[in-house]
């Protein structure tokens, strides 16, 4: 029997490219997505499946209609992928966030146990769960103290889950996602800020790139590779969690640099703190300055992921490395910058 997933999310970076990977797989893939008038799929186009994937309204508040869909679609598996999805943003809406990521998978995991409990969950659950931590490798016993309300909130999903699990024996697994990045992510991280921004500079524009901590640190990877983890967590014969992670640490200030590098500009940084800013050095033009309001009320630490047991138990080898991912993106925002075409 062709396997059916359903995909809550399908709308982001990391929806795109496990639809893909599932289209590829010969699933049949339905996309659930929040009734709106004003429906744009730019990823799903982008990577040229929009076509493929059937689209179904679902309201995560309406537990009524997930049990529906579930029964309508009989869904094999069910990734949950939605929710407000911004750490910075989940400290303006913190109960927003609370409300979509916490609530929406308990929800959620409420609907797949009367539903019959027979499909199957992904949850993806993040790496901001740790926060706090003294040891700089986490893996999956490691323990847990979220800095943010986004972190909080994943934290009470990853419980829940955990609850359902034991409780009511339902197959479903927590992702412990390191933060993961493509030429689809959204300009509210980082990474694809400074992508992009740096592109637009090397195509004439006469902006300026502002930044928050330069040197802040986190374990970045490609969405990509990080889709056939969940994948593979999804496969398996009892249900665990995992550690889903590059194992590498970078700077926020390495992003700039190789960016900078790639689209030809040899920065020089001067000053400190909030007065730090780039120039490059053959025009001394200004190109990044620090802006006190990108800096966040709490940060956790810099944290590795040890995805050892992902490695060892789920053979999950990720193909793109640090400068990899860093020239994919850029290449992808210099071509977008040069066609003058849509952003997302
Ligand atoms: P996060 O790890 O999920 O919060 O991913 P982000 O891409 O939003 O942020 C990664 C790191 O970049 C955090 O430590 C931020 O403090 C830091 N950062 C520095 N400047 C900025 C900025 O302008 N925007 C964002 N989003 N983060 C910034």
């Amino acid at each position: 029997m062709q396997p059916v997933a359903l995909i809550i999310g399908i709308t982001g970076q990391d929806g795109a490219y496990l639809a893909r990977l599932l289209l590829d797989k010969g699933y049949r893939v339905i996309g659930a997505i929040r009734r709106s008038s004003t429906l744009t799929l730019p990823r799903l186009v982008e990577l040229d499946i929009v076509d493929r994937i059937e689209m179904r309204a679902l309201e995560l508040h309406e537990l009524p209609s997930i049990i529906r869909l579930l029964r309508e679609t009989k869904a094999t598996e069910v990734y949950n992928l939605g929710g407000q999805s911004s750490v910075q943003v989940s400290f303006e809406q913190p109960i927003y966030t609370g409300e979509t990521v916490g609530l929406g998978t308990l929800r959620l995991l409420e609907a797949i146990r009367l539903a019959g409990g027979q499909a199957r969950l992904f949850q993806a659950s993040s790496s901001e769960i740790f926060g706090q931590m003294e040891a700089c490798m986490v893996n999956e016993a490691s323990p847990m103290h979220p800095r943010s309300p986004y972190g909080v909130a994943k934290l009470y999903a990853h419980w829940s889950l955990v609850n359902y699990r034991e409780a009511h024996d339902l197959y479903a697994v927590s992702g412990l996602m390191f933060n993961h990045e493509s030429p689809l992510r959204g300009m509210d991280f980082v990474t694809r800020k400074i992508t992009a921004t740096l592109a637009q500079l090397a195509c004439g524009s006469q902006t300026v790139l502002r930044l928050g901590n330069v040197d802040a640190q986190r374990d970045w990877g490609f969405a990509g590779d990080f889709v056939e983890a969940m994948w593979r967590m999804m496969q398996g014969e009892k249900p665990q969690d995992y550690v889903v992670a590059s194992g590498q640490l970078h700077s926020v200030r390495d992003w700039v640099n190789r960016a900078a590098q790639a689209v030809g500009f040899d920065l020089v940084w001067e000053g400190e703190g909030v007065a730090e800013k780039a120039y490059e050095r053959q025009s001394g033009r200004e190109l990044v300055i620090i802006d006190r309001q990108f800096y966040r009320p709490s940060e956790p630490h810099a944290l590795i992921g040890d995805a050892s047991q992902a490695r060892h138990k789920l053979d999950w080898h990720p193909k793109i490395d640090f400068d990899g991912l860093v020239e994919m993106m850029v290449q992808r925002d210099y071509d977008r910058a040069k066609a003058g075409g849509d952003w997302f």
